[in-house]
């Protein structure tokens, strides 16, 4: 008999990777998360990060990181249920509600921990969750985990999202909707005017997971809600600090009520140590820098709007994204994978993304431009990938 130590089951299943094709080892960074950085000991222009406006190395947010580590320490020693909830929490929590012009937020240690907490704390056996189908792993994470029953529609289909209301409203007591306000692998948005019209014909609740809006759609990065004017009539919105934010933490913005209940049943609040002093003292500088100014904002945008137009001329397939995020759709899994190997040797990372992230055949480079970027490191990227598009005969 093997020792059982040797864990041979994970052996094996390790080994079934290597097989596909699909076993990696994790890329090291060394340095911060910048627009050109050392990876794997290499010099590159980072085009995959989600640090959107530049904000994980930026001075003011450092400075509010230290001042809070000075006054606060390094942990906040507890749940928020016993003595982990200090006062820069709540103050955080007001600053969201305001930029996010809602009545009241809850902040979670990550977009993840906010999903797994807020979906199964809502929602109860007897309800019912409709979901998209091409939406984030914490959702489905999060709904797995609520006693619910559970169902999708097409993706972002809402003909098939009125049938099935239509055919099953009536069996539930309360139905939950939830869609990503922007899709990460494509970029597209989600159709939350038409969402939130159907959810108020069936008497359904709303939950907008906006990771990917929050800090690029709306007024100073307020996120889809806001890109729409839907204030009120989203139930649950979340979005992450992690990501444009630049920092690390989660939130689910809505009523009074709800965050009045998550603070009873929201699980990573009732047994997860809070956010440290640190990241609260960074992320309100971060908030308080997009309402005061959309310079970040701006340039984002502009930056993005740049780089496409570039990659269209070059004849590069792009996608349908609406925001900042743009796929370089190559199609067969392992052209995809050879893409971004020799953009990375010719000094551009882009992670590649294949099945099962993605549906087969649709394999995809995806670039994230962000504000941090010159147009002279966008013309570099460019350039390369021109280069390497030729050598492989994709343009
Ligand atoms: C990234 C992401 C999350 C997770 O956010 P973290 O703060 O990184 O945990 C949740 N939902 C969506 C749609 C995301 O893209």
């Amino acid at each position: 008999m093997s020792n059982i130590h040797e864990l041979s089951f994970l052996k094996e299943k390790i080994q079934e990777l290597k097989n596909d094709g699909v076993y990696r080892k994790l890329p090291i960074l060394e340095g911060a998360n910048e627009s050109e950085v050392i990876l794997n000991g290499k010099s590159v222009i980072n085009l995959s990060s989600n640090n959107y406006l530049g904000f994980a190395n930026h001075p003011r947010l450092k400075q509010a990181a230290i001042d809070a580590v000075n006054k606060y320490g390094v942990g906040s020693g507890a749940v928020r249920t016993i003595v982990g909830n200090m006062d820069i929490h709540e103050e955080l929590e007001t600053l969201l509600a305001e930029f996010k012009r809602e009545e009241g937020v809850m902040v979670y240690q990550s977009g993840f921990n906010c999903n797994a907490g807020t979906i199964q704390a809502v929602t109860e056996k007897g309800d019912l969750i409709i979901s998209d189908e091409l939406n984030h792993a914490s959702i489905i994470d999060g709904a797995r985990l609520s006693r619910a029953d559970k169902t999708v529609y097409k993706h972002s289909d809402m003909n098939h999202l009125e049938a099935v209301l239509k055919e099953k409203r009536d069996n539930y007591r309360n139905v939950l909707i939830i869609t990503d306000g922007v899709f990460s692998m494509d970029g597209d948005i989600a159709p939350l005017p038409d969402i939130v019209n159907l959810a108020e014909k069936y008497n359904a609740m709303t939950y907008v997971d906006d990771a990917h809006g929050s800090g690029v759609l709306g007024e100073s990065g307020r996120g889809t809600v806001d890109h729409f004017g839907l204030h009120g009539r989203v139930d649950f919105t979340i979005g992450t600090l992690s990501k444009a934010i630049g920092v690390v933490g989660g939130y689910v913005a809505g009523s009074e009520t709800m965050r009045d209940w998550l603070s009873h049943r929201g699980r990573p609040l009732l047994f997860s140590t809070s956010l440290p002093p640190a990241a609260v003292g960074a992320i309100m500088e971060a908030v308080r820098l997009l309402m005061s100014t959309t310079e970040y904002t701006d340039r984002l945008w502009d930056n993005a709007k740049y780089f496409k137009a570039k990659m269209s001329e070059l004849g590069f397939n792009i996608g349908n994204s609406q925001t900042p995020i743009t796929p370089v759709i190559i199609g067969e899994e392992s052209k995809t994978m050879e893409f971004s190997r020799k953009l990375f040797e010719n000094g551009v990372f882009v992670s590649g993304i294949v099945f099962p992230t993605v549906p087969k055949g649709t394999g995809r480079c995806r670039v994230m431009v962000t504000a941090g970027h010159t147009k002279e490191q966008l013309d570099r990227a460019v350039e390369i990938f021109r280069k390497v598009g030729k050598e492989m005969n994709l343009i």
